[in-house]
């Protein structure tokens, strides 16, 4: 597994939309494999394959404490509630913004071998599943901001998506 150095601002392949994995292949589990250890390595608990500089919908999550969690072609199919987080990005270091995300939601997608599979999730884990199928929709954080003043600056990112 290697590391990958994260795209940052202005990078414009963070703007793109990335495209539907058709096979799960060699390249497609030797990206799985560098993102999981450049998303650890970074501190961060998500990455989505843009951020690496890969445009396909390929997602993975690592929340401390819990097994990471590969999601190919995955799909937000249910938003419930509304709650304010602030959340960070590591293609945007050093900052942090509070936006609105859904209480819970429930997402679908594949995992390395194909099958599908389903989560409902609250808390960190249906912000960063939000963050990260944002993201491979060329969609970021900020975006929901109404200006760039909301941003604030922080040493260390609190939450790194
Ligand atoms: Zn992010």
């Amino acid at each position: 597994m290697t590391f990958i150095p994260i795209r940052a601002l202005p990078d414009p392949i963070l703007k793109q939309k990335s495209k539907r994995v058709r096979n799960i292949d060699g390249s497609v589990k030797k990206l799985i494999g560098d993102m999981i250890e450049t998303m650890h390595a970074a501190g961060g608990v998500g990455l989505a394959a843009p951020q690496v500089g890969v445009p396909w919908r390929v997602i993975v999550i690592g929340i401390p404490g819990e097994e990471d969690i590969v999601l190919i072609n995955p799909k937000v199919v249910r938003r419930t509630g509304e709650r304010l987080v602030d959340e960070g990005c590591l293609s945007i270091p050093g900052y942090i913004g509070q936006i609105k995300r859904a209480m819970s939601v429930r997402v679908k997608g594949r995992d390395l071998t194909g099958k599908e599979i389903r989560i409902k999730a609250t808390e960190l884990l249906a912000e960063v599943l939000e963050h990260e199928i944002d993201h491979l929709n060329g969609v970021l954080y900020i975006d929901y901001l109404d200006s760039m003043d909301k941003l604030r600056k922080i040493e260390l990112a609190e939450a790194q998506l």
